[in-house]
Formats: structure tokens, C-alpha cells, sequence
């Protein structure tokens, strides 16, 4: 695997791969791989002829500056993980790279969100989706990437990346993968190194409950009850459950995570939950097509 820090050394070895008629795609993180972000790299694979992963933690995104402090950064490891998968080029580069000190920012990246950053995560992270945008225009711009791969775990963000896409008119296809979990159903992330075993437990309320209430949207789908008791018993659940704070459940039409009415289509629905465990924040999200 390529090592790259500079935006220059990646130019260069994407030229070369593009000279030789390659199609490139790339997997954005902020590194502390587990075996969801090795799921897009691997699914970035079978979608193009090499791929780039970056590893950048992203001061901008962070609205909790203790957040940022304590993000895990196992980078030794992380480069162990990205080899076993084959990964071709990793970006791993300094703040000063993507933001440098002279100031002289340019701001071509601002888009209009709309409600994205208004809502949910946009309305709890104050800033973070305008952070995640920077960069990942800065990194769409460094790696010209064919194809970009982003989880379903960061649902939202998704929405985010596809406006900025589609505003911008990038010629970059988007794709997502699903949100690899631990067999008991605990979404992956970054952040459950920082759960301490009871904490692994009690964050299970949070898929459990997402479980729950996609058997209650299959029933109402029937015709028995409605949304808004499907909400309040999710919200009801979350609450009691021992260690869990909840900040926020939603029930959304993925398309626009406006709220859901009792006409959004069974196939368009989605359960979204965010929490705090053990002073970790976490989220997951589920579609809840009785379908799917
Ligand atoms: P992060 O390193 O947390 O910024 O995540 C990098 C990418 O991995 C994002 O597109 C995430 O949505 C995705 N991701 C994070 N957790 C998971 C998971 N459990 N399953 C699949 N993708 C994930």
C-alpha cells in the first residue's frame, strides 16, 4: 500500500494509476478502522480498479472540542487493517495540509444544506455539517475520485455528501454501504472503543430499539396504530433504559429526514437515535421497510 501525506504525492500516484486507464474509488474516515469502514473499502473494490482510503481527523467537524481529544488515533493498526483488505493508496495527511496556516482559506466549498443541518444531527452538532462538507470537498478535489463510498451508519451524511455532489455537479459517483453491527446488534463505530463493558450492554437499547419498532411499522402497515404511538413507545423505551440519555428519536422519510406522516411510504421510512453511553455519544439509524 501507498503511504501518501501530501496532496501533491497523491496527485501523483493517481496520475499514474489514471495514465494506465484505471478507475478510482475512494473511502473517506477518521481512521480507528473496525470492520465497518473495512466493508466500504472492500465494497469500494468491486466498484472501481483501485482505491483510496484517507484517514484525517477533522478539527472542523467537531462542534465538542473534547470530542476531538479523545478521538481514538491507533494509526499503526489502522495501516495493518487497510493492507489486509488491499487497499491501494492511503491519504494520511497533517492539518496543515488540508488547512493551511496561512490563512488564505478559500471557501468555494459553502453550500446551502436547508433543513439537513437544521434537523437531528445537524440541530445537535451545530457546525458539524458544514465541517464534514469542507473537507470532503478538499478530499473529493485532492482524490478526483470515479466513485465515493459512505456509510448508512452516518445516514445523514450521506444526504449531505449527495447535495454537496449534486450542488457542486461532481462527477463522482456516490454509493452506500449498509451499517455493519457486532452480533448482538451494536452498531461499529470509532467510539465504542471508549464504552466500558457495562456500556457495550446498556448501548444495545439503542439497535434493540430500532429492531422493535421496525416489527411495529410491519403492524402498522396493517393498519394498527399509528406513528405517533410508534414515536413516544421508542421514545418511552429509550428513555427507561438503564445508562442511556437519549437526545434524540425520529422517525423520517430517508429521502429528506423530514418528519414522517401518516402518508410517507412504507418503503421510504427510517428510525434514527441518538444517544449518550457512558459520556459517549452514539447514533444508529434503521430503514424500516417491512419489505426490506
Ligand atoms: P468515520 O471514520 O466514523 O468518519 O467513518 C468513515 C466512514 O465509515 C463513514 O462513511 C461512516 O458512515 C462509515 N461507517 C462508520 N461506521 C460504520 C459501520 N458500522 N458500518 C458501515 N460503515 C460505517
Amino acid at each position: 500500500m501507498n503511504i501518501v501525506k501530501t496532496k501533491k504525492g497523491l496527485r501523483e500516484k493517481l496520475d499514474e494509476f489514471r495514465a494506465q486507464g484505471h478507475k478510482i474509488a475512494f473511502v473517506p474516515t477518521m481512521g480507528a478502522l473496525h470492520e465497518g469502514h473495512l466493508s466500504l473499502l472492500n465494497k469500494a473494490s468491486t466498484l472501481a480498479d483501485k482505491v483510496v482510503c484517507s484517514i484525517f481527523v477533522n478539527p472542523t467537524q467537531f462542534n465538542d472540542p473534547e470530542d476531538l481529544k479523545k478521538y481514538p488515533r491507533p494509526i499503526e493498526n489502522d495501516i495493518v487493517l487497510l493492507e489486509s483488505v488491499g487497499c491501494d493508496v492511503l491519504f494520511l495527511p497533517e492539518v496543515e495540509e488540508m488547512y493551511p496556516a496561512s490563512g488564505e482559506e478559500d471557501k468555494d466549498w459553502e453550500i446551502d444544506l436547508g433543513v439537513l443541518d437544521q434537523v437531528l444531527e445537524g440541530k445537535e452538532r451545530p457546525g458539524h455539517f458544514k465541517g464534514v462538507v469542507q473537507i470532503v470537498y478538499k478530499l473529493f478535489k485532492a482524490v478526483n475520485p470515479d466513485v465515493a463510498v459512505f456509510g448508512q451508519k452516518d445516514l445523514q451524511q450521506v444526504l449531505v455528501i449527495e447535495s454537496l455532489i449534486r450542488q457542486k455537479q461532481l462527477p463522482i459517483q456516490l454509493v452506500m454501504g449498509p451499517t455493519k453491527r457486532e452480533e448482538n446488534g451494536l452498531a461499529m463505530s470509532s467510539r465504542n472503543i471508549r464504552l466500558s463493558d457495562i456500556g457495550k450492554q446498556q448501548a444495545l437499547a439503542l439497535s434493540q430499539t430500532l429492531a422493535r419498532t421496525k416489527t411495529r411499522i410491519a403492524d402498522w402497515q396493517k393498519g394498527n396504530g399509528t406513528l405517533a404511538e410508534i414515536r413516544v413507545k421508542a421514545e418511552e423505551e429509550l428513555k427507561a433504559a438503564p445508562g442511556v440519555s437519549l437526545e434524540y428519536f425520529a422517525l423520517c422519510d430517508r429521502k429528506t429526514l423530514l418528519d414522517a406522516t401518516e402518508e410517507t411510504a412504507p418503503k421510504d421510512l427510517v428510525g434514527l437515535v441518538a444517544a449518550w453511553v457512558d459520556g459517549v455519544r452514539l447514533i444508529d439509524n434503521s430503514i424500516l421497510d417491512p419489505d426490506d
